[in-house]
């Protein structure tokens, strides 16, 4: 994975305003709504128009993959999926607490921040993450 795509995979959690949130977009004239934040609306095809929105939980679980193999810095096996949250957005992240409990399509996901790698100089990152919800 590039450097670049990594990057579109986590926010940093200066960016969120709360930790059951991400910091997404929503475009003033169309209301599609986005994560990771951009400028222009693929919907509607908009510039300029995107206002800050927080993209809030639950979610419900679309597809996963536990992944076995990795850079090093993350702790195999952890568990990735996509989560489709209120507003049509479709956000792909790591999933916590995985183990837990078995992983099952349209299950309910709520929006956390938690370490999900360490760097090499032992720091942890921390990201976005999604984790199966009481029902
Ligand atoms: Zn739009």
């Amino acid at each position: 994975m590039s450097k670049e795509a990594a990057m579109t995979l986590h926010a940093e959690p200066d960016d969120v305003a709360r930790s059951d949130a991400l910091a997404g977009c929503e475009c003033g004239h169309c209301g599609r709504r986005y994560f990771p934040k951009r400028t222009v609306c693929t919907e509607c095809g908009s510039d300029g128009a995107m206002a800050d929105v927080a993209i809030e939980g639950p979610g419900a679980l679309y597809s996963h993959a536990i992944v076995q193999i990795a850079p090093k810095i993350f702790e195999v096996p952890y568990a990735v999926g996509y989560v489709d949250l209120p507003g049509d957005v479709r956000v792909l992240g790591q999933i916590v607490d995985w183990d837990r409990q078995p992983l099952k399509q349209g299950m309910k996901m709520q929006i956390d921040h938690a370490p999900i790698a360490t760097e090499p100089d032992g720091s942890k990152r921390v990201s976005f993450v999604f984790r199966p919800a009481a029902d």
